[in-house]
């Protein structure tokens, strides 16, 4: 099979680590990114060889800048066989429009309502759904990590309810216009989103969620309280978890006691961007009480989902199945499991 041609629009957080990943892969190609305004990004990106295609009324203003583009964003939507879309929330109704016009296939991320798409995706939970589509979505970062570990437990233990709290980042690290600096903010519109967001990938989970807004830029953390439909004791529980495809067992006697730690780890990894794909689960922290399940997990928010990107395509593709998908994109990006 020729490789996917695959042009990414929006080139911020969650656009640039997407065109890295698509680097990584043997079975696609970066056609390009897109970029709206002349900024670093832009540079950083000219000078790493990724050709860049920006809106047409925008060339003047990186011709003055000095950087060099490939195109207008129609062009990339012209030479792609599909757009991984990584614009802010909301754009995505005006750019779906595009993307049916030129008869080219599109990834949304988890800003864009699920009605955009009709199918959310996660590679875990429901990779099939998106199988041959023309548009799919993947869900936002907390909602993938929730999917990550609750799909696998409703698969073997049958979930009767689950609660989640999430302490949310207030803002990415490279964002110094959000807040709060130094507060806890709680979303008072209950419950939260995240758990219809979770509902959209698996309708029948009966899930409810709170979230508080901390003056963190590292990672979420969810705190999962879930009753199972099976009794388990904590080790076989402990023991499910570490089978979880991209779910990494810590402990806090590791030292790994917080996310400050545990970004200290994703340093040490020495992977692009100091990137934790995995959804880290405390293992000291799991806990069964009777049928009611216990844990902690915490979520590199710029990171978890680009390998679900890549899962993606591979299931609008019909490249192959799910977990050979979920092993390849792993060894590209040197995830364990
Ligand atoms: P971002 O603001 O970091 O990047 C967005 C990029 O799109 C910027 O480069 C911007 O210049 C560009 N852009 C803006 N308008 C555009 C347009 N009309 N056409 C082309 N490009 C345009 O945003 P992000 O954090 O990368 O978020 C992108 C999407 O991913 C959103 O749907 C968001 O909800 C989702 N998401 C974000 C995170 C996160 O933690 N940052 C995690 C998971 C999912």
């Amino acid at each position: 099979m020729a490789k996917i041609k695959v042009g990414v629009n929006g080139y911020g957080t969650i656009g640039k680590r997407v065109a890295t990943a698509v680097l990584a892969q043997d079975d696609m190609t970066l056609i390009g990114v897109s970029k709206t305004r002349p900024t670093f990004e832009a540079q950083t990106a000219v000078a790493a060889g990724i050709p860049l295609y920006v809106p047409a009324e925008s060339i003047p203003a990186f011709d003055k800048a000095g950087i060099k583009v490939a195109g207008t964003i129609d062009d990339l939507i012209a030479a792609s066989d599909i757009i991984v879309d990584c614009t802010p929330g909301t754009v995505g109704p005006e750019d779906k429009a595009k993307y049916e016009k030129a008869g080219k296939k599109a990834i949304f991320q988890g800003g864009e309502e699920h009605g955009l798409t009709g199918v959310s995706f996660n590679s875990t939970a429901n990779y099939k759904d998106s199988w041959g589509m023309q548009f799919s979505r993947v869900v936002s970062c907390n909602t993938t990590a929730l999917l990550r570990t609750l799909s696998v437990l409703d698969r073997e233990c049958k979930i009767k309810n689950a609660y989640v709290t999430i302490v949310r980042r207030a803002a990415d690290p490279g964002d110094s216009k959000s807040g709060p600096i130094n507060a806890l903010e709680p979303s008072v519109s209950l419950p939260t989103h995240h758990g219809l967001d979770v509902k959209s990938v698996l309708p029948w989970l009966d899930i409810t969620t709170m979230a508080i807004k901390a003056s963190t830029t590292l990672m979420h953390i969810q705190a999962v309280v879930v009753r199972l439909g099976k009794e388990i004791t904590t080790e076989e529980a402990v023991a499910m978890f570490a089978k979880m495809p991209r779910v990494r067992l810590i402990s806090s006697k590791d030292g790994l006691k917080s996310t400050a730690q545990i970004m200290e780890l994703a340093r040490e990894l020495g992977r692009s961007r100091s990137d934790m794909y995995e959804i880290c689960v405390w293992s000291d922290g799991i806990k069964m009480v009777g049928d009611t399940l216990y844990y902690y997990q915490a979520v590199h928010q710029e990171s978890d989902v680009i390998p679900e990107n890549i899962d993606c395509i591979r299931s609008m593709f019909k490249m192959m199945e799910g977990p050979e998908s979920v092993a390849k994109t792993n060894r590209a990006l040197g995830i364990d499991h």
